[in-house]
Parts: C-alpha cells; structure tokens; sequence
C-alpha cells in the first residue's frame, strides 16, 4: 500500500519590539544571563502585565500580510503547566478567542504556487532559558516575557521539502514586513512539528506526532524525513501509531519519544484575569494596514512582469532588498531593464563586495547605469570596453558618456578604418583565412579577434564579422 504525509506546522516568532510584552525590560538578545528582568517578568507576586501595544500592533500586522481574518475581539487566557523556566507556573496566552485567523501563505515549490492556510496567529509570552552546567542548573530569565506569536498552520503540507519550502517564505515574509527578524542562531523562530501518515486516499487523519522545538529549518527538513520514514515502516508492518510528542537528536539523527500527548484540559485554561480583551478600533486597524508591504512573491512577480526579468534575477532583487529598489529606481526608466539588472547583479554587486561598500556609498548617479546599457545597446562601445567604463564610473563617479569620450573609447563603426584593420588582419593571418575560404566557419573568430586586437578593443564586432566575411568570400 501507497502511505502519504500529512504535515501541520507551529511556527513561533519573537515580535521585532524595544520592550517586552508585559513590562518596560529591554527585548534584547545576548545580555548577561538575568540583567533584562523585573518583578513583572520574573512573576514575583502582586504584579500586573500591561500589554505593549506594538506586540499587539505587529500581530495584527502578521494576520494582514498571511491574510488572514482580524478578529474584532481578542482575549489573552493562562495556560497552566509547571516548569523552571517559567516563573509565574503559567503562560500568558491566547487560546480560544486568538488575534487573527483563517488566511493562508502561498509560495513557490517545486516549480508551481503552493498554498498552505493558516489556522491562526496569536499572541503570547515566551519563557526564559534553562541551562544544564556540569553539577547543575541554572535559568536565564531575560527571554522571559519577550512577546511571542504562534502561527498554526492547517495540516496542508504534504513533504519534508514542502514543509522547508513554507518555513521560508513565512520567514521571508515576517522579515519584510518587519515584523521579526527571524534570526535563527538567536533562536528568533522556532518550530514545532506535527506529522502524521495515511494511505493514499483515505481522508480520515492518522495519528499526530509533534516533534517539539525545532530551532532550524533544515531540522525540521531532516526530521520529517526521518519520521515520514519511521512512521510509514511501523503502518506498514501492521503497527499502530498513537498520538504523542517526540524530540528531535540532531546528532543521531533520530526521533525519540518523549511523552504520550497531553490534551487542552491539562493545561485548565482560563481568561486571565489582569488583562482587558482587546477589540481593535477602525483607526487603530487603518493604521497599521498602512504598513502592509508587498509580500516577496508578488515582488518576484511583478519585476519579472514589469521589467521582463528572468525568475533568477528578480529572486535576487526580492533577497536583496536595497539592490532592489536601487535597481527598480533606475529600471523605471530605462529603455533596456534586463540590460540594467544584468549590470547591477553581475557587475555591480560584484564591485561592491569586492570595495566592501553599500549603495549609498556610490559615487556615480543611478541613471548611469541605464546610460552605460544605453551606450552599448546603440553600438556606441562594445560590451567588452563598457566593462572598462563601468570600472572607472565606479572609481571616480563620472558619467559613461564623459568617459567614453575622455578616453576615446567609442567603438569605431567607421568603415574606413575597420577596412584597413581588416585588410591587416588578413595578410598576417594567411593560414586562417585560407581555411575559412575553405569552409572552416571557426576560423572568423579568430581574423575577427585579430582585428579587435588591432583596435584595441574598440572595433564594432558585429560591423567587423560582416566586413571580413565580404572580404574572404570575395
Ligand atoms: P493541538 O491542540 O494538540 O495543538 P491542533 O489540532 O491545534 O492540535 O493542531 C496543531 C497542529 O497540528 C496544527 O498545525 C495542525 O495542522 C496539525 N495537525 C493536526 N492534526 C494533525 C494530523 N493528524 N497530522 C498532522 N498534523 C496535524
Ligand atoms: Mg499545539
Ligand atoms: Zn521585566
């Protein structure tokens, strides 16, 4: 029997915030070990959370960029579970009236549009850090109360690779619209994982396993094939699968069962009683509509639409955002876009890495560029000499026009003069120009070569290729 994957995601994100989501300490990553806490963040008693508004503000953000629903009412509940690190026993959460809901993520994968829809985004606390010294413990508070949202997916993946594929986009998408900055080795985005199989065909769901707290994507890669794999062995030996958590040994590269799965009413959830439910006003929903941004594939789209860019090119502007708009600024316009991107992904980039400089450090203005393409779409320089010209451009910031004629680099298309070069080049070259007569088609590149050589580069080779040929068919 055929089985199949059946795969729904919880993606935790740290919120891009100053502070934290129930206190005035820093939400800041690498400080010493308890310097960013507080009696509200520690849970000391008599406390109250005040919730940060731009937590709450980036999370209806979140449901307007993965379209989702923004609920007209929100309320925060305690999720009750003891464990070190979580000073106050319980988890300032949202469980049944979350922020947002019902939207989806589309994305390319495997070379066509996938969807996956999300379930919900909401809002809650994240918790500090254990650390496991040789003879004992200890906790790391300054995570605690940094302000955490969960995004639950539908159970629509149906690979390891898809589920990867998903995983950044969500990524890429939270990151344009600054909402995080998902930096992984600062443990920004986290994953839990939940797999299940089935035979092909059958609709009822299989048992869900939930790989807990994965801190890469490349993880979760490798999980899912592991346990895809050991799921499948065990239905197709006849066992049966029950629902419970595993934990991922990156090392051995194996899933290990942790606990058999724990159910809502384990947590006794209730309405947390220091904090108002939240029901957004117009204007407040209005505002932060205004910072909605175009969402990377619809980027990618509409520079390979607009200005006719191949899918690698208009990849690169969408990772690379400033490039982007540098290019985009330009490609306005340009007469030739794709000649644009062409010199500022292969030439442009190249020196800016090689000078370790930005963009706002250039010296030349941006519409050189398109003048550069210009001058060499019109045979004014060849494409070899505008190489030359875009290396000074970028050294002094002179304009290509005032370059070309400063160093008497325009392409000769003077026929006169490329007659004569090629008159030369034929009587030095008697060999190759036999052979071609001769039918040897190659040995015109090299007469032709010759004649560039002659130049100094400068010859307009298309003018060039037509004149020997004349010549030796003659
Ligand atoms: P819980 O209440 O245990 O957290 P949920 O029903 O809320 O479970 O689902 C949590 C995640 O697991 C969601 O991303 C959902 O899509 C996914 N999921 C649910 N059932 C299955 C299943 N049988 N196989 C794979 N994923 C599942
Ligand atoms: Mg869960
Ligand atoms: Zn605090």
């Amino acid at each position: 029997m055929e089985y199949e994957a059946v795969i729904g995601l919880e993606t935790h994100v740290q919120l891009k915030t100053k502070s934290k989501i129930w206190c005035g300490c820093a939400n800041e990553f690498g400080a010493p070990p308890n310097t960013n806490v507080c009696p509200v963040c520690l849970g000391l008693p008599g406390v109250l959370p005040v919730a940060n508004e731009e937590a709450l503000r980036l999370t209806t953000l979140t449901g307007l960029l993965l379209n989702c629903t923004i609920a007209p009412f929100a309320k925060f509940d305690r999720k009750n579970y003891f464990y070190p690190d979580m000073p106050k026993n319980y988890q300032i959460t949202q469980y049944d009236r979350p922020s947002t809901l019902a939207g989806y993520v589309d994305f390319e994968f495997s070379g066509a549009l996938s969807r996956v829809r999300i379930t919900r985004a909401h809002l809650e606390e994240d918790v500090g850090k254990n650390f496991h010294f040789e003879r004992n413990s200890g906790v790391d508070f300054n995570r605690a109360g940094v302000p955490l949202m969960e995004i639950v997916s539908e159970p629509d993946i149906t690979s390891a690779e898809m589920a990867y594929e998903y995983l950044c986009s969500l990524k890429d998408i939270l990151m344009y619209g600054g909402v995080s900055d998902c930096d992984m080795e600062k443990g920004m985005v986290r994953c839990d994982v939940n797999v299940s199989v089935r035979p092909k065909g059958q609709q009822e769901l299989g048992a869900k396993i939930e790989i807990k707290n994965m801190n890469s994507f490349s993880g979760v890669r490798r999980a899912l094939e592991y346990e895809i794999r050991r799921q499948i062995e065990v239905v197709s030996r006849g066992g049966t699968l029950i629902q419970s958590t595993r934990r991922w040994d990156d090392v051995a590269e194996i899933t290990e069962e942790m606990r058999t799965k724990e159910r809502a009413h384990d947590y006794r959830y209730f309405p947390e009683p220091d904090l108002m439910p939240f029901q957004p006003t117009e204007s407040w929903l209005r505002e932060i509509a205004q910072r909605v941004v175009e969402l990377p594939l619809a980027r990618k789209q509409r520079f390979m639409r607009e200005y006719h860019l191949p899918a690698a090119d208009a990849q690169t502007f969408v990772w690379d955002v400033p490039l982007g708009g540098y290019f985009e600024s330009i490609a306005k316009q340009a007469r030739n876009p794709k000649a644009v991107a062409n010199w500022v992904i292969n030439n442009l980039r190249a020196k800016l890495t090689e000078a370790n400089a930005s963009l706002p450090e250039l010296r030349f203005s941006a519409s050189s560029i398109s003048e550069l393409a210009d001058l060499v779409d019109s045979g004014k320089i060849s494409s070899k000499i505008a190489q030359d010209v875009f290396g000074d451009m970028f050294e002094i910031g002179d304009a290509p026009g005032k370059i070309v004629e400063r160093r008497g680099l325009a392409q000769v298309s003077d026929t006169a003069a490329l007659e004569q070069f090629c008159d030369q080049a034929i009587v030095a070259n008697p060999g190759p120009a036999s052979d071609f007569k001769a039918g040897k088609v190659a040995a015109l590149n090299f007469l032709k070569g010759q004649v560039m050589k002659l130049s100094k580069g400068k010859a307009n080779p298309a003018l060039v290729g037509e004149i020997l040929e004349r010549k030796l068919k003659a």
